[in-house]
């Protein structure tokens, strides 16, 4: 287990089950100095007018103070710390709250490049390559959007502790969003290529989103959900490829990624998705090909991480939800059941497996969507126990 893992605060009563939700990473729950929960998207507490910001080697939004006569600030309590300044794009339609060191904008010799940034920018903003069109009128609400979902995004691989990489610290294969509008016969296709990660702008209109989540028949169609799906491919590349055991183990579970990948997508575009794709596979578009398998996988991977963490901070832990035991998981249904922290992923997943049941049932008492309209197949269980395993292994020192 990693030392950053979180447990459940507190006993739990004698007649629950055993395993906790545990989470893999970092608390989601952020607080000012005044003792008032804040959120990561938080700039300013409401209660009490204290400034905030994201401060990327702390993974949180942290309360600050003001350095008398500059522009700077320190984080509250630490007047000695580090000093560090808004990103640039904190007045912009992107409303950025993440900091700069100071040492990156101002100074003898700033050097935002020593730090892998854009002038004045912070480590989310300088991954961003082409921003949309700020002269279309949708278009600063919708950079905004996008934007709060990259941060998000971002924020959890920090906390995962997997390495984020701007152009700026590697011009060829750091990572780049271009956020792209369609024009007459210029169609834009979301995608992952060499660390390029392109998303139609149209995405973020809701009205858009949901026509083509519906066209196609998918349960779920977010950002979010589409950052952290080509980030998986992102990964990949760096993670999985050039490691031989990683790659064999991959393509036991994944399939053979050397399979023609434009047939088979095309394939799935024009038949369907193939008809048992429910027992193997966590969508139907995961069985179009294993890269899509993976970054599907991959995706489910941090939305898991990420909700347990966000429930485990504010204490909700779905401890008391009874279920059958047909429908938790066992050491059995793993990949690798043996392995030192396979007990640690089993009560993660049991964990999921519970919080899903009571955050589906609160969404349909307000008349939505299930928060997680999914169903864990067994041989998916052992493919999130791989990228759990990549994940966890490359978060030791
Ligand atoms: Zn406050
Ligand atoms: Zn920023
Ligand atoms: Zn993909």
């Amino acid at each position: 287990m990693s030392e950053l893992a979180s447990t459940v605060p507190g006993a739990a009563p004698a007649d629950t089950p055993a395993e906790p939700l545990v989470a893999p990473t970092v608390s989601r729950a952020y607080q000012c100095q005044c003792g008032r929960p804040v959120f990561l998207r938080n700039s300013r507490c409401l209660a009490c007018a204290t400034p905030l910001g994201f401060v990327t080697e702390q993974f949180g939004v942290l309360p600050l103070a003001p350095v008398e006569g500059s522009e700077r600030f320190t984080v509250f309590g630490d007047p000695q710390g580090p000093q560090y300044l808004r990103c640039a794009n904190f007045l912009s339609a992107s409303g950025c709250n993440w900091m700069v060191p100071a040492e990156a904008v101002e100074g003898e010799a700033p050097d935002p490049a020593a730090h892998g940034l854009l002038p004045g920018m912070c480590l989310a903003c300088s991954t961003t390559r082409t921003i949309p069109d700020l002269s279309v009128p949708e278009n600063p609400q919708r950079w905004n959007l996008l934007e709060q979902a990259k941060r998000r995004l971002i924020s959890q691989l920090l906390a995962l502790g997997l390495p984020v990489t701007t152009r700026v610290s590697d011009p060829v294969h750091g990572l780049a969003f271009d956020f792209l509008s369609e024009m007459p016969g210029l169609p834009v296709l979301t995608g992952h290529a060499g660390g390029t990660i392109t998303l139609n702008v149209a995405e973020a209109d809701d009205a858009v989103r949901e026509q083509v989540r519906a066209q196609m028949g998918e349960p779920y169609r977010t950002l979010l959900g589409h950052f952290r799906h080509e980030i998986g491919h992102y990964y990949w590349d760096l993670l999985v490829a050039p490691r031989e055991d990683w790659l064999t183990a991959f393509r036991e579970l994944f399939g053979d990624e050397r399979e023609d990948y434009a047939q088979a997508l095309q394939q799935h575009y024009q038949e369907g998705p193939k008809p048992d794709w429910a027992s193997s596979y966590i969508s139907s578009y995961a069985a179009a090909h294993p890269w899509e398998d993976w970054a599907e996988t991959w995706a489910h991977y941090l939305h898991m991480a990420d909700t347990a963490d966000t429930a485990l901070s504010f204490g909700v832990n779905a401890l008391k939800v009874e279920i059958a035991d047909d429908d938790l998981f066992h050491s059995a249904d793993l990949w690798q059941p043996d392995d030192p922290d396979a007990g640690h992923f089993l009560d993660f997943l049991n964990g999921w497996v519970r919080l899903t049941h009571v955050l589906n049932e609160f969404a349909r008492s307000m008349g939505q969507h299930d928060t997680y309209p999914f169903a864990l197949p067994h041989a998916v269980v052992r493919k999130l126990q791989f990228v759990h395993q990549l994940v966890t292994q490359r978060r030791e020192p």
